[in-house]
């Protein structure tokens, strides 16, 4: 067993509110920087800088799994995350036939900018990835399972586009294993009776480089791998 310092939410150029500076070859290094040894790339409803990310994390000698933060048609916000490239574009392309068919208004919501591990831009998305898909809360957990993810609620403290926030309660229907929270969350939070022995931890859901912390926690690995990874989460952390 070995600790690994993680942090599993993370937006690159491809999501509209995230900053351009974010190219996943700088997103990368800031996080080997920060001394994270596992993190994931979680754009909005897309997948398509994962494999730049992946690569390039490598490169600095991070462990990337490949994932996206969906929205569901409640406008919860939640982090899926796949063992490899293979089964995170599987759930990229059932997500984008659930998403409205609207283009993205770059000048508005901003650019959505494919780009390769190397810095270079390889072209920009204009469907719209930033709005609702049609996937409700109570389908993410089984539709990531079903390309060999794993999924559960983003950012569950904040007062929008949270599960919290959007759908009242956390319901163990969903069957979500964990929860995120971010590092504002109040201390008393897990002491709703529907929290009552939530498993969860938290990210730093980075839209800016200077948003990726310093390693702050960590996860006991036999290996590190995606899958090591992936099984922790499910097991409740642990
Ligand atoms: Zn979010
Ligand atoms: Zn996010």
């Amino acid at each position: 067993m070995a600790r690994y310092a993680f942090d599993l939410h993370m937006h690159s150029c491809l999501s509209p509110c995230g900053s351009e500076d974010n190219t996943p070859n700088s997103l990368a290094g800031m996080c080997a920087l920060a001394g994270l040894d596992i993190v994931a790339l979680t754009d909005h409803n897309a997948v398509g800088n994962c494999g730049a990310f992946l690569r390039a994390a490598e490169r600095y000698g991070v462990l990337a799994l490949p994932g996206m933060e969906l929205t569901t048609a409640e406008e919860a916000h939640v982090v899926c995350l796949f063992p490899g490239l293979e089964e995170a574009r599987a759930f990229g392309a059932l997500v984008k036939d659930r998403l409205p068919p609207l283009k993205n208004k770059r000048d508005i919501y901003g650019p959505q900018i494919l780009m390769d591990e190397d810095d270079n831009v390889l072209g920009e998305e204009d469907l719209f990835y930033a709005g609702a898909t049609t996937i409700s809360a109570y389908e993410a957990a089984g539709l990531a399972a079903s390309c060999g993810g794993l999924a559960y609620p983003a950012h569950i403290d904040r007062p929008s586009f949270s599960l919290l926030a959007n759908l009242g309660l956390w319901d163990p229907d969903m069957g979500f294993a964990l929860a995120e929270i971010s590092k504002n969350c109040p201390a008393d939070l897990f002491r709703r009776p529907d929290l009552q022995g939530v498993p969860h931890i938290t990210a730093c859901d980075a839209h800016y480089l200077d948003q990726i912390p310093d390693a702050h926690q960590y996860m006991d690995l036999p290996r590190r791998t995606p899958q090591a990874a992936l099984d922790w989460l499910r097991r409740g952390c642990r």
